[in-house]
């Protein structure tokens, strides 16, 4: 493995106890730099290795539709970990006491994580680092191109990270070895885990139900990134801005629970033909977009604040702070799908019907929510607050770059000045009417309620 993915931030020399990956953001056995890691240091060690992870029941906002997928996924890594040697451990409650405290009990001897850039998982880094007395490393297992790599700072926009990633890409876009059994054991008996009972009982907003069109685990993403590849990459990609094609690839929940890794899909796609025009972009998306995201939050702690947007975008929402709204939403009529607007109220019918919306719609949707807010700093809010709640992908640093580009031409650039939006860029109903058949999309998300 590629050392920079590394980063120790507790060092010491092990004593002789069990290997542990606190696995958080990649919650898979295979292709994960995390875990590959963590048992390299246990084999050449002689120690058992193990995997922990923390289900911390208020996280941002998520609700049973995110837990029921996540923790489905993780009952079938566990079972994956478990023929191969490996013991997982679930805990429950603050990671930042939590994994201190299994550490000791269990004697650990050396800890490792996987990266995320947003500050909650930093913050129980930090937390956990000062609470423990043994060598901690946290590997980048997401990004192609670990985050640190990629660039020392806050990249501005695609056009200046672009030629960054494309010339680490040789170096880090490399296969990954197969995780091997594990030889030396973890002695006593394994844990029992009743994964049923831990969804039943688990105290978490149960308002807003699990999606049924989205199978969850490392199987079922494997399967779904080969459908995508196979069936769809040359045929619809090119078409995925129309809402009413099945052009996208579906598979950013995947990545955000870390049941699949974006190398995993990069290299599956460059398998395909190289000449695709629809294979260069879906990696720019899945490479230099998703990346960029990750750059973005890992440099920018307040991702999710007015502060983060850039200096001309806070001054022109300024300037336009006191314009005249032609709407005033509050949250509840926004969240209720109650506006004046058929395609902004389908599109925010399907997220909460089926936790996604349409990549270009949630453009749209974000930039009215600012032109029908009464501050900028209100819509961003509420954004947010939408985003995570109902999106299967949500929470994701995706999410808040995505929503401060809308809002606050994060990785933009000036757009001939309108009102309420300043210099950020808009976009109108009659817009996407040129784009695609917007009242077909309307009818279909209607027809789709009445099934
Ligand atoms: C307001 C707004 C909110 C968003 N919220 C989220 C979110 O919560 N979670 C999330 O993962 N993405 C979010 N995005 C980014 C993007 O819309 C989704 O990643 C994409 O629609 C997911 O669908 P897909 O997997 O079918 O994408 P595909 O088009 O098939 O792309 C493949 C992968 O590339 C990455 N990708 C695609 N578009 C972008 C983009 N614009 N920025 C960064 N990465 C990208 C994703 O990982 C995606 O899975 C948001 C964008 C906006 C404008």
């Amino acid at each position: 493995m590629n050392g920079k993915r590394v980063e120790t931030v507790r060092k010491g020399t092990p004593a002789h106890g069990p290997v542990v990956y606190w696995m958080s953001r990649d919650q898979r056995a295979a292709d994960n730099w995390a875990l590959l890691h963590a048992r390299k240091d246990a084999v050449e060690r002689k120690c058992p290795l193990g995997v922990v992870f923390c289900l911390t029941p208020d996280y941002l906002g998520a609700t049973i539709r995110h837990y029921g997928f996540m923790l489905r996924g993780l009952e079938e890594t566990a079972g994956r970990l478990a023929e191969k040697g490996i013991r997982f451990h679930l805990l429950t409650g603050d990671p930042a006491e939590e994994i201190p405290r299994f550490v000791v009990e269990q004697g650990v001897s050396r800890l490792v994580t996987d990266f995320s850039p947003l500050r909650i998982k930093r913050e129980w880094e930090r937390k956990v680092a000062e609470r423990i007395a043994i060598p901690f490393d946290i590997v980048d297992a997401h990004n192609i191109i670990p985050c640190r790599a990629a660039s020392p700072k806050r990249e501005p926009a695609a056009y200046t990270f672009r030629p960054k990633v494309r010339k680490a890409l040789p170096e880090f876009l490399t296969d990954f070895p197969p995780l091997e059994e594990h030889p030396f054991p973890w002695k006593g008996e394994a844990p029992r885990i009743d994964w049923e009972k831990e969804r039943g009982e688990l105290v978490v907003d149960r308002s807003v139900g699990e999606v049924s069109w989205l199978e969850p685990g490392e199987r079922a993403a494997r399967r779904a990134l080969r459908d995508f590849l196979e069936n769809r990459l040359a045929s619809c990609y090119g078409m995925r801005n129309d809402p009413n094609r099945h052009g996208q690839s579906r598979l950013s929940p995947y990545f955000h629970f870390g049941q699949l890794a974006p190398q995993r899909a990069a290299l599956e796609a460059q398998g395909f033909d190289d000449n695709l025009p629809a294979l260069a972009s879906f990696l720019e998306e899945l490479v230099v977009r998703r990346e960029l995201s990750d750059n973005f939050c890992f440099h920018t702690p307040d991702y999710d604040r007015f502060s983060c947007f850039p200096a001309w975008a806070r001054e022109t929402l300024n300037l336009h702070r006191y314009d005249l709204r032609g709407y005033l939403y509050s949250r509840q009529r926004l969240e209720e799908a109650e506006t004046h607007d058929p395609l902004w109220n389908a599109a925010q019918t399907e997220m909460v019907r089926i936790g996604k919306m349409h990549g270009y719609l949630r453009m749209y949707w974000a930039k009215k929510i600012l032109e029908w807010s009464a501050s900028p700093e209100e819509a961003l809010d509420t954004a947010i607050y939408l985003n995570d709640r109902y999106e299967m992908d949500g929470r994701d640093p995706n999410g808040y770059a995505g929503i401060a580009w809308s809002i606050g031409g994060v990785h933009d650039r000036p757009w001939p000045e309108r009102p309420i939006f300043g210099k950020v860029r808009s976009m109108t109903f009659q817009g996407c009417r040129r784009k695609f058949d917007v009242d077909a999309y309307v009818r279909k998300v209607r027809e789709d309620g009445r099934r």
